[in-house]
């Protein structure tokens, strides 16, 4: 079977992508291959990764440039999920709650003034909010707390905690009905991709697909094809496991802590859990595993082909670690995980949130927590902050860390663009009847 577009992954990225192909271009011979049962079963689960539409505006560790890409493409989400909760209620798979930045201490407090200057141009909605008014919107946030303890907060009302794994399904169920021909394989591993003059051949543990243009969707697997092809042979993957802490309902919306800058990272968090706002979950931590994907070990190979066994990815992490901030950082959040004394440890960055929590309100969320593809580029020697696009000859790879499930649509809107180039622009991409929908 031959298609036009094969796309390969069906997390949030390869289904936003499905949906925007399937309602704003003509393309019809449209494929998507996945591994597994069902969608949106790996990073996108709503228990493998915070459940955050993030827009940039309370993640103090974005410049102003990337909270503005970030926001472009949380607006696209943001618009998509009210739109489609008045049409249609199985999409109800979201909550809005406050959400705010946490300043505790001078320097944050000073830090966090300062951002303010330029961040509230941005976001209109945000404000700036002292003492008081912290403890009228989140009172366990004060209950506690030293009073002579400076604190500053910005917050807004537009905070979107998300089940990703519910959004794939939307978006395969609208695609569907904008395209029945698409074509579903699920249970279908690619195990190999071969490019010849026609186009590309597609070897999976179910037989063998053609395509004349491939979006590889695939996590951290997408730089593993992506190298098997002779793509991004620059970069490695420092693959950061995320853990949560679970406890009873202390907070009414998403608090943030402040992030260091130079952690391609979210902060540490609390927020209401998507399904139960009786429950909140502190985290994620981040710890480097030797997997491509958390759980599955059958990972840990491919975890090593695709970070490369040359000595430049070797030097490059070396180089990673000798920062002290990231090296501390690492050794920090490795504790976390640990039986007993993890527990203890961070109780520590919860009490920064709610002070007066105790060590019996919060339990370890076993099983709970992706994994999150940072890149490495080996030419820089740098870990580089948020998604990575790789374009190739007809052929693209989406690696996708944090805040990849909150781009998906603004990535599915550059990835249509590219392949209708790839496709001879033989098809056409409305995208201004893309933009009036989903742009604000
Ligand atoms: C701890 C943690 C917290 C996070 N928090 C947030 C957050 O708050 N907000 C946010 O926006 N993002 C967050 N993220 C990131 C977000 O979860 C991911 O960016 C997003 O889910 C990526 O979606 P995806 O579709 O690209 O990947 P995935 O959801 O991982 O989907 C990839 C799919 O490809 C399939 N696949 C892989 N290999 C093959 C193959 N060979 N053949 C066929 N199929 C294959 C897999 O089975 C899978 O279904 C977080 C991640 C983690 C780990």
């Amino acid at each position: 079977m031959k298609h036009d577009i094969l796309i390969v992954g069906g997390g949030v990225s390869g289904t936003a992508l499905l949906y925007t192909l399937s309602k704003y271009t003509n393309v019809k011979n449209i494929g998507l291959i996945e591994k597994y049962s069902d969608f949106g079963l790996v990073n996108s689960a709503s228990t493998m990764n915070s459940q955050t539409l993030h827009f940039g505006d309370i993640e103090t560790n974005y410049t102003i440039e990337k909270a503005r890409k970030v926001k472009r493409s949380a607006d696209m989400v943001m618009k998509y999920l009210i739109n489609e909760k008045f049409k249609d209620c199985k999409c109800n798979y979201f909550i809005k709650v406050p959400k705010m930045v946490l300043a505790v201490g001078k320097d944050q407090v000073d830090t966090l003034r300062e951002r303010y200057k330029s961040f509230s141009q941005l976001f209109p909605n945000l404000r700036m909010i002292d003492r008081e008014e912290i403890g009228s919107i989140e009172p366990r946030v004060l209950e506690g707390r030293d009073p002579n303890q400076e604190i500053l907060a910005l917050v807004t009302e537009d905070g979107y905690t998300v089940d990703f794994g519910r959004l794939s399904h939307c978006f395969v169920d609208h695609a569907k009905e904008a395209n029945p021909d698409i074509s579903f394989y699920l249970n279908t591993k690619v195990n190999k991709i071969i490019k010849n003059s026609d186009g590309f051949k597609v070897i999976t543990s179910n037989g063998e697909f053609e395509a004349n243009a491939i979006v590889i969707a695939a996590g951290s697997h997408s730089l593993k094809i992506a190298k098997s092809l002779g793509y991004g042979m620059n970069y490695s993957i420092l693959s950061m496991s995320g853990s949560f802490y679970t406890g009873p309902k202390v907070l009414n919306g998403k608090v943030y802590t402040m992030q260091n800058a130079k952690l391609p990272f979210a902060a540490i968090h609390g927020d209401p859990e998507v399904h139960n706002e009786n429950i909140t979950r502190f985290g994620p931590t981040a710890k480097p595993i030797f997997l491509l994907e958390r759980y599955n070990y059958s990972t840990f190979w491919e975890y090593w082909k695709t970070f490369g066994l040359g000595l430049k990815p070797i030097v490059s992490i070396l180089n990673i670690l000798f920062d002290r901030v990231i090296f501390y950082y690492i050794i920090k959040n490795g504790i976390y995980d640990i039986p007993s004394i993890g527990k203890r440890s961070f109780l520590k960055e919860i009490k920064k949130i709610v002070p007066n929590i105790k060590i019996d309100e919060i339990s370890f969320a076993k099983g709970v927590g992706g994994t999150r593809p940072q890149m490495i580029n080996n030419a820089t020697r740098k870990l580089e902050m948020g998604e990575a696009k790789i374009v190739g000859d007809k052929i693209i790879f989406n690696i996708t860390p944090s805040p990849g499930a909150s781009t998906c649509l603004g990535n599915a809107f550059e990835d249509t663009k590219i392949l209708m180039g790839f496709l001879d622009n033989r098809f056409k991409f409305n995208s201004e009847q893309f933009e009036k929908d989903l742009v604000l």
